[in-house]
C-alpha cells in the first residue's frame, strides 16, 4: 500500500489542489479511478492498536480489595505450608481473574460492534452523481458533500463553503466551532487555525460545504493521535460503582471477624495458632462473594443484546440500568411516534379546496375540485404551488422492484408524489429550472428556500415552510388565476387550523419573482422584509400514527412513566396526534413561544400537566430536560439534529434516531433507535426493568452463600468444635454455584408486572428491607442446615471429611432449591413457569454433576479434603432443601399479603 504523499494543502489554491489530486468538484472520481486508488492507498479505515492494554486489564482484574484478602490468604497458607490449599486459592484468583477479564472484554466488544453497526455515512459525489456510501469506503480524491451534522470522515481540503462552522474540540479542544473559508493560508499555520481543512471525526455544526479527501485513514490528524483511535468504553454503572463501594466495607467487616475469630479460638479456646490462621483464611474466603463482580457484568451485557434485538441500541452500558428508572419519556412526533409516511391529501389556495387521492408514494391518485377530476394544465397557481413542491425538495422519489420510496424525508417526498398526480414529473421540472442557490431545511427556521431560473430574464425564489413562518414573510397571497389579492392571514390561519385540527400536517408555500442579477440567496434572510413575496397555499399530508405505539404508550403510562410530545409541528396537529395516541386526553399544549414567556417555576408547574409541546425549538428542548430533572425526574428524551446534542447529553437517557438522525445526534446519545420508533424505547425500558431485577435476584441468591458460610465457620470456632468448611471447600463451593447456578439468573424471562409497577426510585438502596430479611433467613437455614448435619453425622461417628462433603453438599442442596425461589422477587415459586428458563435447569444439572465429581472422585478427595457420603444423607438434604423452598415461599406470602 502507497503512503499518500503530504502536502500543505491549506496553502495552496483549490484548482490547483484539484488538479495535484487529478479530481473533479463537479464529477467526483470515476468508479474505476476509485477502484484503482484503493488498490493502491487503501480505504478509510483506521487500524487498531490494542495489545498493550489488554495487559493491563488483565492485571486490574487484580485491583480489588476482596481479591487483595485472597492473595493474603495464598500467601498465608503458603508460609503455612499448606501447599494445596495455597494453590487451590490462587487457582481461583486467576480463574476469577481470567473470567472477569473475558467478559469484561466481551461487553466492551458487544458495545464497540453495536458502534459499528452504526457505521457512519458520508454524501459524496462520484461518476458526477451524489450518492451516500460507508464513511470507511471512500478514499485519496473524494469529493466530499457536508451538511449540519455530519461527521466529518477523513482530512478534506474545502473547495465550497457556505456558512459552514466545524466542532472541532475533539482535535484542537476548542470548544467554539471553528467558522470555515476557503481562502489560503500560509503553509505555517498551526491545525488550529487552518480555516480552509476539514478534519477527520470532527463534527458539522452548522451551515454546508464541500470538499475533497486529502487523507485518510491512520494518515488523517486524528489516526495520528493513537490514543484517540480505542476511545475507551465504560463499562462501570451506578450498581456496579455501589457493588465497589460495598465490596471496601465488606473488606473491613471481614477482617474485623477474621482477627476476631483469631483471637477468641487462640485466648478463649486455646487453639493452636496454625489451626486459627487456617480459620481466619477460611473466613475470609468463604465470606467473599467471588462471583459477583463478573456475574453483574454478564447480566448488563445480555441485556444490552437483548435490547439490540429489539431495536435499542445501547452505546453506553450505565443506560441499561438507567433505563429501568425511567419516569418521564420525551419523544419526538414525526417519524417516532408516527409513521413518517406522508400522503398529501389537501391543497387550499385562495378559498379553494382540491382533495387528492390515492395513497402512499405511488403517484397514482387525482385531483378533484368540486368533486371532479381537475385536470386545467394552464399555468395557474395550483401549477406554481406544486412547481415550487418540486423545486423547493432536497428528495427524490424512487421507483424500485414495482415499489415507490422516498430518499430524503419524507415530508418532501410527498410532495413530488402530489405533483406528479397533476402530471407534474420532477425531472423535467428540475431540468428547466436548475437550481442556483438553496437555503436548506433547519428546525431552528422552519423554512427551506431554493433559487431557480423561470425565464429569460426572472429568476423565483421558493420558499416554503411552517404556517407561522411563511405568512410572517409574504405580502399578499395568488388566487386560483394568479390574481394578486390582499394577504388575508386570519382566513388562511383558521384554514390550515381545521386541516391541523384532522392531524394533518401543513406545509405552506410562497414565491417571490426577482431580477436575473438576484444570483444568490446569501442574504435572503436580511431582505425577506424588502422582498414581493407571494403566498401560493397550502399542502397537507396524513401521517397517521404508528399503530404500536398507542399500546406502547398505555403500557408506559400504566408503568408510571409519563410520556410527553415534543414536536417542531403545528400546535393543533400536535394535540391531534397526541389525542389519537393517547398521550393526552385535555386540550392542553404548550407552543414553544409560549414557553418563552413563563418563568421556571411557571413552567415546572406546566409540566406536570402538559404533555404536547409544539413548535418547540431545539435549544428549548434542553430547558425542558432540565426543568424536568430538578422535579426528580429520570428522563429519556429523543432528538435528531444538530441542535439537539445538548438536550440529549443533559438527558439521563439520550436516544437519538438511527435513521433520521444526524451523526451528532447519535456521538451524543447513550441509546440508539434503530428503527426511529417509539415502541423500541418501551420495550428498552422493560428490558431495563427486567435487567435490573435479575440483578437483585442474583445478589439475593448469591449473598446468602456467603453469609451462611461465615455464620458457619463463626459459629464452630465460638463452640470451640472443629470447622465444618475448609477454605478450598468455601472457594469450591463459592466458585461452581455462582457459575452454574447464580449465574443462570440472568437469562430470567422478564416478570409479567414489570410494567404495571412504579419506576424505581434511584436513591432506593439496592437491596430493600424485604430481600434483607430474606437473605438473612435462608442465611440462619443454611446455618441451621450445616452445622446440623455436620455434627449429627460427627456424632454417628463419620469421618471428619465426609462430615465436611455433607455440610458443603446441604449448601449446594439448599442454594440450588432456593435458586427456584429467586426466580421472582415476590411471587410464589409454584407460580412460575418452571420450564420457561431452560439454562436455570441446565445450570442446577451442571452443579449437581461437578458435586459429585466433587465428593466421588478420589482425586477431587484429594484436593479439596472431601468423601463419600451415603445415599440416605442425599435424601436428608434433599428433604431439607425441599423444606427451605417452602419456608421461603411463605416468607414471599407473608410480604405479599402486607402490600395489599
Ligand atoms: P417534527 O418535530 O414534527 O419532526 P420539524 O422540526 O421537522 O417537526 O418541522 C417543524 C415544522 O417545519 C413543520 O411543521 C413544517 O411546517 C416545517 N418543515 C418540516 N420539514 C420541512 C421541510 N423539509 N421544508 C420546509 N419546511 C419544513
Ligand atoms: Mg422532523
Amino acid at each position: 500500500m502507497e503512503k499518500i504523499e503530504e502536502k500543505t494543502w491549506h496553502s495552496l489554491e483549490p484548482d490547483f489542489v484539484l488538479k495535484e489530486i487529478n479530481s473533479d468538484i463537479n464529477s467526483g472520481l470515476t468508479t474505476l479511478e476509485y477502484e484503482k486508488r484503493v488498490q493502491k492507498y487503501g480505504k478509510n479505515k483506521l487500524t487498531q492498536k490494542k495489545e498493550t492494554s489488554l495487559i493491563i486489564e488483565f492485571l486490574l482484574q487484580f485491583h480489588n480489595p476482596l481479591v487483595y484478602i485472597l492473595l493474603i490468604a495464598t500467601l498465608v497458607t503458603f508460609v503455612l505450608k499448606e501447599y494445596v490449599d495455597s494453590a487451590v486459592i490462587f487457582g481461583v484468583i486467576l480463574v476469577n481473574a481470567i473470567i472477569g477479564f473475558v467478559q469484561e472484554y466481551k461487553a466492551k466488544q458487544a458495545i464497540n460492534s453495536l458502534k459499528n453497526m452504526l457505521n457512519t455515512k458520508t454524501t459524496i459525489i462520484r461518476d458526477g452523481k451524489k450518492s451516500l456510501v460507508l464513511s470507511s469506503e471512500i478514499t485519496f480524491g473524494d469529493i466530499v458533500i457536508l451538511n449540519s451534522g455530519d461527521k466529518i470522515p477523513a482530512d478534506l481540503r474545502l473547495l465550497e463553503v457556505k456558512n459552514l462552522k466545524i466542532d472541532e474540540s475533539s482535535l484542537t479542544g476548542e470548544s467554539v466551532p471553528a467558522e470555515k473559508s476557503i481562502q489560503i493560508v500560509p503553509e505555517q499555520t498551526v491545525l488550529a487555525d487552518r480555516i480552509n481543512m476539514a478534519y477527520a471525526g470532527t463534527l458539522v455544526s452548522y451551515g454546508q460545504g464541500l470538499g475533497v479527501v486529502v487523507a485518510i485513514g491512520d494518515d488523517t490528524q486524528t489516526g495520528k493521535i493513537a490514543n484517540m483511535i480505542n476511545e475507551a468504553v465504560n463499562i462501570e454503572t451506578p450498581l456496579t460503582k455501589k457493588i465497589t463501594a460495598f465490596s471496601k466495607t465488606l473488606l473491613w467487616i471481614i477482617i474485623a471477624l477474621a482477627l476476631l475469630t483469631f483471637v477468641f479460638g487462640y485466648f478463649v479456646h486455646s487453639n493452636s495458632m496454625l489451626d486459627m490462621f487456617m480459620a481466619s483464611v477460611a473466613l475470609s474466603v468463604a465470606a467473599i462473594p467471588e462471583g459477583l463482580p463478573a456475574v453483574v457484568t454478564i447480566t448488563l451485557a445480555i441485556g444490552v443484546r437483548v435490547m439490540a434485538h429489539k431495536n435499542a441500541i445501547i452505546r453506553k452500558l450505565p443506560a441499561v440500568e438507567t433505563l429501568g428508572s425511567t419516569t418521564v419519556i420525551c419523544s419526538d412526533k414525526t417519524g417516532t411516534l408516527t409513521k413518517n409516511e406522508m400522503t398529501v391529501t389537501q391543497i387550499v389556495i385562495g378559498n379553494d379546496t382540491f382533495e387528492v387521492t390515492g395513497n402512499g408514494y405511488e403517484p397514482k391518485g387525482e385531483i378533484i375540485f368540486q368533486k371532479q377530476e381537475y385536470k386545467n394544465t394552464n399555468n395557474n397557481a395550483l401549477s406554481e404551488l406544486l412547481r415550487c413542491g418540486i423545486l423547493c425538495n432536497d428528495s427524490t422519489l424512487v421507483h424500485k422492484n414495482n415499489r415507490y420510496t422516498i430518499e430524503g424525508d419524507p415530508s418532501e417526498g410527498c410532495l413530488l408524489v402530489s405533483a406528479s398526480k397533476f402530471g407534474l414529473e420532477s425531472n423535467a421540472i428540475n431540468k428547466e429550472h436548475p437550481r442556483i442557490d438553496s437555503i436548506p431545511f433547519e428546525s431552528d427556521n422552519m423554512y427551506m428556500v431554493t433559487l431557480n431560473p423561470i425565464s429569460t430574464e426572472k429568476n423565483a425564489i421558493y420558499i416554503k415552510g411552517s404556517i407561522e413562518q411563511i405568512l410572517n414573510m409574504t405580502k399578499n397571497s395568488l388566487d386560483l388565476n394568479c390574481n394578486f389579492e390582499k394577504l388575508d392571514k386570519e382566513k388562511i390561519e383558521k384554514q390550515a387550523n381545521e386541516l391541523a385540527s384532522n392531524g394533518l400536517r401543513v406545509l405552506a408555500f410562497a414565491v417571490c419573482y426577482v431580477n436575473k442579477s438576484y444570483d444568490s440567496l446569501s442574504k435572503f434572510q436580511d431582505d425577506i422584509k424588502d422582498l414581493n413575496i407571494h403566498f401560493l397555499g397550502l399542502q397537507a399530508m396524513i401521517d397517521p400514527p404508528r399503530p404500536e405505539v398507542i399500546e406502547a404508550v398505555s403500557l408506559c403510562q400504566k408503568a408510571g412513566i409519563v410520556v410527553k410530545m415534543i414536536t417542531g409541528d403545528h400546535k393543533v396537529t400536535a394535540l391531534a396526534i397526541a389525542k389519537q395516541i393517547g398521550i393526552t386526553k385535555t386540550q392542553d399544549a404548550l407552543s414553544g413561544k409560549e414557553m418563552e414567556n413563563l418563568s421556571q417555576e411557571e413552567l415546572a408547574k406546566v409540566l406536570n400537566t402538559t404533555h404536547v409541546f409544539a413548535r418547540v425549538a431545539p435549544i428549548q428542548k434542553l430547558q425542558l430536560v432540565t426543568t424536568l430533572q430538578e422535579q426528580n425526574h429520570i428522563v429519556a428524551m429523543t432528538g435528531d439534529g444538530v441542535n439537539d446534542a445538548p438536550a440529549l447529553k443533559q438527558a439521563d437517557i439520550g436516544i437519538a434516531m438511527g435513521i433520521n438522525g444526524t451523526e451528532v445526534a447519535k456521538e451524543s446519545a447513550d441509546m440508539i433507535l434503530a428503527d426511529d420508533n417509539f415502541a423500541s424505547i418501551a420495550k428498552a425500558v422493560e428490558e431495563g426493568r427486567a435487567v435490573f431485577d435479575n440483578l437483585i435476584k442474583f445478589i439475593a441468591w448469591i449473598l446468602p452463600t456467603n453469609v451462611g458460610q461465615g455464620l458457619v465457620i463463626m459459629f464452630a470456632i465460638f463452640m470451640g468444635v472443629t470447622l465444618p468448611v475448609l477454605p478450598v471447600q468455601a472457594l469450591w463451593l463459592n466458585m461452581t454455584t455462582a457459575l452454574f447456578l447464580g449465574l443462570m439468573l440472568a437469562f430470567e424471562p422478564k416478570e409479567k408486572g414489570v410494567m404495571n409497577r412504579q419506576p424505581r426510585e434511584v436513591s432506593e438502596p439496592i437491596l430493600n428491607k424485604e430481600i434483607i430479611g430474606r437473605i438473612f433467613l435462608i442465611s440462619f437455614l443454611l446455618l441451621l442446615g450445616a452445622f446440623g448435619i455436620f455434627t449429627l453425622s460427627s456424632y454417628q461417628g463419620a469421618s471428619i471429611e465426609e462430615s465436611r462433603t455433607l455440610a458443603v453438599t446441604l449448601f449446594v442442596v439448599v442454594q440450588s432449591f432456593y435458586l427456584l425461589n429467586c426466580r421472582s422477587l415476590s411471587d410464589s415459586v409454584f407460580k412460575i413457569n418452571f420450564f420457561s428458563n431452560s439454562y436455570l435447569l441446565i445450570g442446577v444439572a451442571l452443579m449437581f454433576i461437578v458435586q459429585l465429581c466433587f465428593i466421588y472422585l478420589p482425586f477431587m478427595n484429594n484436593i479439596f479434603h472431601s468423601a463419600p457420603i451415603s445415599l440416605q444423607s442425599w435424601g436428608l438434604m434433599l428433604l431439607y432443601g425441599l423444606v427451605s423452598l417452602v419456608i421461603v415461599d411463605f416468607e414471599k406470602y407473608l410480604w405479599r399479603k402486607k402490600r395489599v
